[in-house]
C-alpha cells in the first residue's frame, strides 16, 4: 500500500480520541509530503538535526515531534521548530529546554519518559523520578516549558500478555501522577504517548492518546 493509502487507513482506523503520529525517521522529504498531501500533520523524528533540516524545507503547518533521545547541547537546534518532546528523561534536560525556549520566545510542551521495558536499553525515568521533577522547586521556575503527559515503549516481543501489562502499567502511573499533582502553569497531563506499528492497537486498548508509528506507514528502514 502506499504511504498515503496507509495514512487514511489509519484514520479510518483510529479512534478520535487517539492522535497519529507518523515517524518519518530515515524517510525522504518526499515520504513526507505525500503523507502531508494525504492529510496527515504530526510527524515524529528521532533525530535532532534530521528533524531541523526537515523542518526547514517542509510545509510550517507541520507539527513536528522529537521522540529519540536528546541530549542537551542539541535542544538548541530544535527550539524554534518542536512541537512536543516526548523524550524527556531529567531535570537537567528540562532546564535547558526552558532555556532555549525563552531565548525563542515561546513555551516548549514536552512528555516525561517513563522507562516501563524489562530491556534495560531504552531511556527513561521510573514513576519516583518523575515524582520527583513534578515535585522540585527548579520545575516551578522554568515558565518556558509545559509537562503535558508522559511518553513509554514496551519490549520488544512477541509476548502480548507482556506487552499489554507495561502499557497498562504505564497508564495507571499517568493516573496516578494526575491524581497526585494538580494541573498548573507546568503539568497539564492530556497525553499518554505509546503504541508503535506493532503494538498500537494493544496501547490503545491500555489508554494510549497518542500512537507512534512508522513502518507501517512508510515500510521498512534502512536503520534506526
Ligand atoms: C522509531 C520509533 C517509533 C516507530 O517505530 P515503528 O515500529 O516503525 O512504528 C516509535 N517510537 C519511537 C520512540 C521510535 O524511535
Amino acid at each position: 500500500m502506499s504511504i498515503s493509502e496507509n495514512i487514511e487507513r489509519f484514520r479510518d482506523q483510529l479512534p478520535t480520541t487517539v492522535e497519529l503520529i507518523a515517524v518519518s525517521k530515515t524517510h525522504p522529504s518526499s515520504a513526507i509530503e505525500e503523507a502531508y498531501k494525504a492529510g496527515q500533520r504530526h510527524f515524529g523524528e528521532n533525530k535532532v538535526q534530521e528533524m531541523a533540516a526537515k523542518a526547514e524545507e517542509l510545509p510550517s503547518d507541520i507539527c513536528w515531534h522529537l521522540i529519540g533521545h536528546l541530549q542537551t547541547n542539541k535542544v538548541k537546534y530544535i527550539a524554534d521548530s518542536v512541537h512536543l518532546i516526548h523524550s524527556v528523561d531529567s531535570l537537567k534536560l528540562l532546564k535547558e529546554i526552558n532555556k532555549r525556549a525563552r531565548q525563542a520566545e515561546r513555551t516548549i510542551d514536552c512528555l516525561l519518559q517513563v522507562h516501563i521495558a524489562k530491556e534495560d536499553t531504552k531511556f527513561g525515568l521510573d514513576e519516583d523520578e518523575v515524582k520527583e521533577i513534578l515535585e522540585s522547586d527548579a520545575l516551578a521556575g522554568y515558565a518556558n516549558v509545559r509537562i503535558c503527559g508522559l511518553m513509554g515503549m514496551a519490549t520488544f516481543t512477541e509476548d502480548e500478555s507482556q506487552v499489554r501489562a507495561e502499557f497498562a502499567g504505564l497508564k495507571s502511573t499517568f493516573e496516578a501522577l494526575k491524581a497526585g499533582f494538580p494541573v498548573s502553569e507546568r503539568w497539564n497531563p492530556t497525553i499518554l504517548s505509546m503504541g508503535m506499528s506493532g503494538d498500537y492497537a494493544l496501547a490503545i486498548e491500555e489508554g494510549s492518546t497518542m500512537v507512534r508509528v512508522g513502518s507501517a506507514i512508510f515500510g521498512k528502514r534502512d536503520y534506526a
